[in-house]
């Protein structure tokens, strides 16, 4: 650990707000996932620390549901699944950066081969004697990372290369899965399979959430759910799985606000009628983006508390942001708000944001009291 790693917050009371984690939801999301891909594998991907809600508690909570294979982006973060899923098969997304080859097989990680260059160093540490093991990335059309199909096919006539690299698993990533009609799906399928013919034997990997939705051809031998684990939507107009993360906020007070004036940096929204302003203990410094304050005409995010929904007020603050409750007589000093969770969709908000589930889950600060339900 790093000394400039903030301490944890323990206790909801000297904070201003704070996340509920359902571990049970998570492994139930999994094996929901894992009921779809039949008889393909069901992998988990916990990299950005698990969407943001941890990625140790997830990776233990995944393990006991039946998860025998993670991915995450960096080796740091595979570090840390170590410790907690010790006879995982764990992927590094990222690939393999230069001169720590022999950390991978020190810390039992896998990179995922994503380019020539990484292939010529990793073959020479297997060529000295390493003897970690590896996945091969082809790119079927994100441009990202992953060796070219020409490239693939190259490196497909050494017949010796899957033992002499030792790898594990072929696999490609979908651009578009979250739009079932993209016609760039059914490209990447019909180079997935070619790629499938090319490496016979060796166990093949394509789709994210939004793949496994996209029905079996997608699945091959193995399937990365990442953001349906963490309860995002991955489908377009399609719901979610059950709600892992609730996030919270504190109303720190409750003023009245006359009508004609306005609320928060940059005067950026004019109050039309009297309001009962609630502020929160919560702002952009807590991953809440500023980009869902809101403006005159235009409505930012909404909240809910006592079963009613209170929409934003002005702009969004780095440790603060403003609610009208006029309507919401109930409303008290210390009452706690939902941000999202159950009664308001994480995909709502980041709509109001104008970013993806992903990112807001993601961003979740280090200021929350984070509380985890079920197993740990
Ligand atoms: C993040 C990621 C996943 C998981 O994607 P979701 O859309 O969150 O399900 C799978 N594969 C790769 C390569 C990824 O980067």
């Amino acid at each position: 650990m790093e000394q400039s790693d903030p301490t944890p917050v323990q206790t909801p009371a000297t904070t201003g707000n704070r996340l509920t984690i359902d571990l049970g939801a998570l492994a139930r999301n999994w094996q929901a996932l894992a009921a779809q891909a039949g008889t393909a594998e069901t992998a988990a991907a916990v990299k950005g620390n698990a969407y943001g809600i941890g990625a140790e508690p997830a990776a233990r909570a995944l393990s006991r549901a039946g998860c025998r294979t993670f991915f995450v982006a960096l080796p740091e973060e595979g570090f840390q699944v170590r410790a907690v899923a010790p006879e995982a098969t764990i992927y590094v997304l990222n690939g393999l950066a230069s001169g720590v080859a022999a950390a991978h097989e020190a810390g039992n990680i896998r990179p995922v081969i994503g380019s020539l260059d990484e292939l010529r160093e990793w073959s020479a540490y297997r060529a000295a004697g390493g003897q970690g093991q590896a996945a091969l990335h082809v790119d079927t059309g994100m441009n990202r990372l992953g060796v070219t199909f020409a490239e693939a096919l190259e490196l497909a006539s050494d017949r010796g290369l899957t033992e002499r690299l030792g790898l594990t698993l072929v696999m490609s990533h979908l651009a578009c899965g979250d739009t079932p009609a993209h016609p760039l799906n059914a490209r990447q399928l019909a180079t997935m399979q070619d790629v499938r013919a090319l490496f016979p034997g060796l166990p093949v990997s394509l789709a994210n959430t939004a793949g496994i939705a996209l029905g079996h051809d997608y699945h091959f031998n193995l399937v990365r759910p990442g953001i349906g684990l963490y309860g995002g939507p991955y489908i377009e107009g399609e719901p979610p799985l059950e709600t892992v993360v609730t996030a919270e906020a504190r109303i720190i007070q409750i003023r009245d606000v006359p009508a004609g004036e306005t609320v928060g940096y940059g005067a950026a929204q004019t109050l039309t009628r009297a309001c009962r302003i609630a502020i929160l203990s919560t702002g952009y410094a807590d991953g809440y983006h500023r980009s869902a304050g809101a403006t005159d005409g235009h409505p930012g995010a909404s909240v809910v508390l006592h079963g009613h929904r209170a929409p934003l007020v002005g702009r969004i603050s780095m440790d603060l942001m403003a609610i009208d409750v006029t309507d919401i007589p109930a409303a008290r000093r210390g009452d706690w708000v939902e941000l999202f969770g159950p009664n308001m969709p994480v995909a709502e908000v980041a709509t109001a944001a104008r970013t993806i589930s992903y990112e807001l889950l993601t961003s979740l600060g280090g200021r929350y009291a984070r509380h985890y339900r079920g197993a740990l």
